[in-house]
């Protein structure tokens, strides 16, 4: 197939999957020899895919104890809460597990209750796309010129106006990566106690820090002064274990209760159950701290040399990637397409994502150090050859 029509097929599918990417299968299915050098889309920590998958395989697939992780019904949610809240430090009735943190998310704004939602844009899409049809969803734009940083204030005052009844913060924010100090956090929950919920998804908290010591940092202290606070987690991104579908909620042990009382039984599996085991021992969580750690530094490192390329802007991030808005003269989707067939890199277009279709932004997440420089000269080589661009 020739080059172009490779990307108009791939503009297509990319159509075709919503406000989603195509998976990877499709891609495959969908050209020859298609091989894919850095999945740059996929946001995860490889250093931690590497550091589960190597236990995994020690403890599971070399013993062929997978088998009996299959054949059998995994435990129950509040057992393997149990085990997770040793992890966590918090109570084990205060933490709901769930078939990814996607589950989780569709339980709270689906739930009966929620008439009015509050969604800060740009945003994780599900949070607007699975609530009822007769829930009201009312937007707060954040401003690219201001780099997407929140104005608290302006959210709070916008709060008191609009009265929704639930209100979402991703912290940090995909897919622009801005962060929300944990003392705003704090200050935006004493502003919202009348609210039914207020929940903050922290699935890439891990890659935040306050301190420079990049230590974790997380709102789950906050969960007992204010009642209404949830907080949702996906391990999918911190660990790059997005099949296993681990992820979990943290709320009143009341509103756990009537979770489980609504049927939420087995919505785990035994690869979760697994990773939740795992994750709960001091000594996996010592060595995972090691990679996150290195993780973040050279991340870092990469955000700041991106920024130095003259041709795109750069937003901050404390996540584990970057948005970045490519110059008008260049067609967004083209250039994902063209990043995808000319040097194997696999970027996410934000063409699709309300408040940034039409800004030219793309989302780029951060991979191994070497994968890094690779997407560096290739971005470098991309803006110093001007032919590319007619
Ligand atoms: C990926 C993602 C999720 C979903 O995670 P799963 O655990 O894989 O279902 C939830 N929230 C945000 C902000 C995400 O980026």
């Amino acid at each position: 197939m020739e080059f172009k029509s490779q990307i108009e097929l791939f503009k297509q599918l990319k159509e075709s999957a919503g406000s989603h990417s195509p998976s990877m299968s499709t891609l495959m299915k969908s050209f020859e020899n298609f091989s894919i050098k850095i999945d740059a889309c996929f946001l995860s920590n490889p250093y931690a895919t590497e550091l589960f998958f190597s236990k995994f395989s020690e403890d599971v697939i070399r013993t062929n104890d997978i088998v009996k992780f299959l054949e059998y019904y995994p435990s129950q949610n509040d057992v393997i809460a149990k085990e997770l809240s040793k992890a966590l430090n918090i109570e084990s009735d205060k933490i709901l597990i769930g078939n990814g943190a996607i589950e989780i998310i569709q339980s709270l704004v689906n739930d009966e209750g929620v008439k009015k939602v509050m969604s800060i844009l740009p945003t994780f899409s599900s949070y607007y796309e699975f609530v009822r049809v007769d829930t009201e969803v009312v937007y707060y734009y954040l401003n690219p010129e201001e780099n997407f940083r929140l104005d608290v204030d302006d959210l709070i005052e916008s709060v008191k106006i609009n009265k929704p009844d639930t209100l979402i913060l991703i912290n940090p924010n995909n897919p622009d990566g801005s962060y929300i100090e944990q003392s705003e956090i704090e200050r935006i929950l004493i502003n919202c106690m009348e609210l039914k919920q207020v929940i903050v998804d922290e699935s890439f908290i891990h890659f935040a820090y306050e301190n420079e010591s990049l230590d974790l940092v997380s709102s789950i202290g906050f969960l007992d002064r204010y009642p209404n606070l949830v907080i949702v987690k996906s391990m999918s991104k911190d660990f790059g274990i997005a099949g296993v579908r681990a992820g979990y909620g943290l709320m009143n042990a009341k509103r756990v209760l009537e979770f489980l009382s609504k049927g939420f039984l087995w919505n785990s599996n035994g690869l979760a159950e697994y990773f939740f085991n795992i994750y709960s021992t001091e000594e996996f969580r010592n060595q995972y701290e090691l990679v996150r750690k290195k993780y973040i530094v050279e991340t870092k490192k990469f955000i700041g040399t991106l920024s130095e390329i003259a041709e795109i802007k750069v937003f901050p991030s404390k996540g584990n990637f970057v948005l970045i808005q490519l110059p008008v003269s260049i067609d967004v989707d083209y250039f994902v397409g063209f990043f995808l067939f000319k040097y194997g890199i696999y970027m996410r277009t934000c063409s699709d994502k309300r408040s940034l279709e039409n800004g030219g932004f793309i989302r780029l997440a951060a991979r191994s150090i070497e994968e890094n420089e690779y997407v560096l000269n290739c971005l470098n080589d991309f803006f110093n050859n001007h032919e590319i661009l007619d």
